[in-house]
């Protein structure tokens, strides 16, 4: 478990919501970011079907670099993975209908 991850007192772990980046290791980074990702509230997750097809856009996008759009600033595994988020660009957009799990 990296630094910026603790245990609270039902044993859970959570992220660290204070760490800044330029505190993480790269990796301890990467991990809580996702951590945070996994934790969404399932009301605010994207379907499955819709995060997978948001992420093989992203990965065709010229604006993709290092998981990051540049359009926006995002992370695009954390921008797509909220479903009621679009791309700037409208290379894909909000859920209207979610009606199958989230991933
Ligand atoms: S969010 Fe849109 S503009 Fe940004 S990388 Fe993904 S597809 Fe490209």
């Amino acid at each position: 478990m990296s630094d910026n991850m603790h245990k609270d007192e039902t044993g859970q772990r959570r992220v660290c919501r204070k760490c800044l980046t330029a505190e993480m290791e790269e990796a301890a980074y990467f991990e809580n970011l996702r951590a945070y990702i996994e934790s969404l509230d399932e009301e605010v997750k994207a379907s499955h079907a819709a995060y997978m097809e948001r992420l093989a856009l992203c990965r065709e996008c010229g604006l993709l670099l290092d998981g990051m759009c540049r359009a926006c600033g995002c992370f695009v595994e954390l921008r797509a993975a909220m479903w009621k988020n679009a791309c700037p660009y409208d290379k894909w957009t909000a859920e209207t209908d979610k009606n199958s799990e989230a991933f």
